[in-house]
């Protein structure tokens, strides 16, 4: 009688078998981008398969996960349960998720169905294939979810729209883009290791364990259903870092040339989310902070330390995020503040409570550098005049986020912090040494970056007025602004029984 086969010895037949050597062109043309990055593969078969899942199996966990989801997000629907929330407020957390980080799912679906064209090797190829099916799926399940709050709430109507157009949307656009006009090694040292490997804890726990304090169940759901995925990923990101350094010494400085980089561009991307979690939660189940000293300091300390072992060390300038762990929530949210009125979500001044919770959880930084300023927008806003910001913020050349940093790691947090590249006969301004440094590596590819603010400038985004660019980013005004008495708010109100008078601010 046949002796059945382990899952490991399947996998291997089903992906080793399904390759062949091309003949009528040569191997190179066939796949022409698998050699231009400088990485030398030896031996494909040398790829541990990560994910050890048969396309059958694989259909068969994902439709069961579907069945689940989608039961759970119609009885959401049935029963009102975006009403069940702490706070209409919180959606604006969920604006951001959609607005900036499902477009990202979709760009790594494409990104890995690119990646299976182009790596020779079947298991690579089977991977990506499926983590690309994996990535629309999650786009899929986050729209769907999302969908019921958008009949009830502002911002959420045209997030793919927005997400190509607008300022705040282009730091992690930029990022994504940036990885997918690279190569497809670079790509994946960037999505699967740097970002999914190293950082994801970072957006999903805040965002998941967020909506579970705030009663947002849909949210969750999802945020489940996609986070079984994840782990798959995160095996693919550090399989692939594993294989190439192993397969050639010379690709051991190339790899953690990207490993800096790629860090350095994603955790950029998380100031966003270091915002939303300690500002834009009604009810945050930690600070940025805290997860920062877990999930880096931690975890990819202990990981790096195993990674010794291959020649790699932590990222370049972790020290430097490290440092502006206790700052960068109160930099970013001031400037999401200050220009909210061009944005699609709406922001406040933290309660008082909101303000006690920050003092415990900054007890070096918020009261000495951050609680004064906000009280001073509170007198301006008693006063009647809210402030918003007139200008427009210039942003880094890499990153894309509005000059707002200061000069943490040397000590002078009150000096804003700047860097200045020149590149054929041209001034770029870069936010800190290591955004510098990436600009400088690759100044060709830096200096064509799609700046929100140069293409308003410049006349190439609906006109000249602010009310043409919003009109141009597919905004409706309510979407806009101060959170107490929008939209939202009244509509949160009237729903609750409330009157609709609006509380002074403490
Ligand atoms: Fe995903
Ligand atoms: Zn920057």
């Amino acid at each position: 009688m046949a002796k059945k086969l382990n899952m490991r010895k399947r996998y291997e037949l089903l992906t080793r078998g399904l390759g062949w050597e091309p003949t009528y062109q040569p191997k190179e043309k066939v796949f022409p981008q698998e050699s231009y990055e400088g990485i030398k593969i030896v031996d494909w078969d040398k790829w541990e398969d990560p994910f050890r899942l048969t396309a059958e199996a694989y259909w068969k966990y994902q439709a069961e996960k579907d069945k689940k989801l989608y039961a759970i997000i119609d009885s959401f629907a049935q029963n009102n349960g975006h009403l069940n929330l702490t706070n209409a407020s919180y959606i604006n957390a969920l604006k951001i998720f959609i607005q900036g980080v499902s477009p990202l799912e979709y760009g790594a679906h494409r990104g890995f169905a690119n990646l299976a064209r182009q790596f020779s090797g079947e298991g690579a190829q089977i991977a990506c294939q499926m983590q690309s099916i994996d990535e629309l799926r999650h786009v899929q399940t986050q729209i769907h979810t999302l969908s019921h709050y958008n009949k009830h709430f502002t911002g959420l109507h045209d997030p793919f729209h927005m997400h190509d157009r607008v300022w705040y949307l282009s730091v992690p656009k930029s990022y994504f883009d940036d990885a997918r006009s690279a190569g497809p090694f670079e790509f994946m040292t960037s999505i699967s290791f740097a970002f999914e490997y190293i950082l994801t804890n970072l957006l999903f726990v805040p965002f998941m364990s967020g909506a579970a304090h705030n009663g947002d169940m849909a949210t969750v759901t999802f945020g489940f259903s996609a986070q079984s995925d994840e782990s798959r990923h995160m095996t693919l990101g550090l399989e692939i870092i594993k294989f190439i350094v192993e397969q050639h010494e010379d690709n051991l400085e190339i790899v953690q040339g990207w490993i800096d980089k790629h860090f350095w561009r994603a955790y950029r991307v998380l100031g966003l989310v270091s915002a939303m979690q300690d500002y834009m939660l009604p009810d945050s189940p930690m600070s940025w902070k805290e997860a920062w000293d877990i999930y880096f300091v931690d975890n990819c300390g202990a990981l790096f330390k195993d990674l010794g072992r291959y020649g790699l060390r932590m990222p370049k300038f972790h020290e430097q995020a490290t440092a502006e762990a206790e700052h960068l929530s109160h930099q970013i949210y001031f400037t999401l503040y200050q220009f909210s009125h061009a944005a699609a979500f709406q922001t406040e001044i933290p309660s008082k409570e909101k303000m006690d919770w920050l003092s415990e959880k900054y007890p070096n930084t918020f009261d000495k550098y951050y609680r004064p300023r906000w009280e001073m927008y509170a007198e301006m806003e008693k006063q009647g005049k809210r402030y918003f910001n007139a200008g427009l913020p210039q942003l880094c050349q890499v990153c894309q986020v509005p000059m707002c940093f200061t000069e943490i790691s040397k000590g002078k947090p009150l000096d804003l912090s700047y860097r200045l590249s020149e590149y054929n006969g041209d001034k770029f301004h870069t936010c800190t040494d290591a955004c510098k440094a990436i600009f400088d590596h690759e100044p060709e590819k830096y200096s064509h970056a799609w700046l929100p603010v140069h293409q308003i400038f410049q006349g190439n985004c609906g006109g000249e007025e602010i009310s043409d660019v919003l009109k141009f980013y597919h905004f409706n005004p309510e979407d806009s602004g101060e959170y107490k008495g929008s939209a939202d708010d009244i509509s949160w109100r009237a729903a609750h029984g409330e009157n609709n008078d609006i509380e002074e601010s403490a």
